[in-house]
């Protein structure tokens, strides 16, 4: 996996903004990984990695959304499933509302700009 880059720009106020998915190459281990977590996640990390049988884990950065204020975010994500059924998947929280984030799936133009609030956002390719 390497990183993709996501040049997005709102067609209303001109802002740019730089996103980017998946994680480098040589992070291709949770283990490798880890200095990407920050504070308390990579605390609980790496606890899990020393203490638990890993199943699998995803990891990287990801575009998540703000489900009320529609801003997008970039946040380098985590999700660990380890001894059969359990699961560790810390949230992210919108900094202007609290809201919990979610995986921003759905087509770029839905979101909002960060700047100017207009929904006319675009991938520059
Ligand atoms: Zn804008
Ligand atoms: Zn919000």
């Amino acid at each position: 996996m390497t990183i993709h880059s996501l040049d997005i720009q709102c067609t209303q106020c001109h802002s740019k903004e730089h996103f980017k998915t998946g994680h480098d190459d040589n992070e291709d281990s949770i283990e490798k990984a880890i200095e990407q977590f920050h504070g308390k996640t990579q605390i609980q990390v790496r606890s899990i990695i020393r203490k638990h049988k890993i199943d699998n884990a995803e990891y990287g950065f990801a575009l998540f959304a703000c489900p009320q204020c529609q801003i997008l975010y970039n946040p380098y994500s985590v999700k660990v499933e380890y001894d059969n059924i359990m699961l560790f998947q810390p949230f992210h929280k919108c900094q202007r509302c609290n809201t919990t984030l979610v995986k921003a799936t759905d087509p770029i133009k839905t979101y909002a700009c960060r700047k100017c609030g207009k929904k006319q956002l675009h991938i520059n390719e």
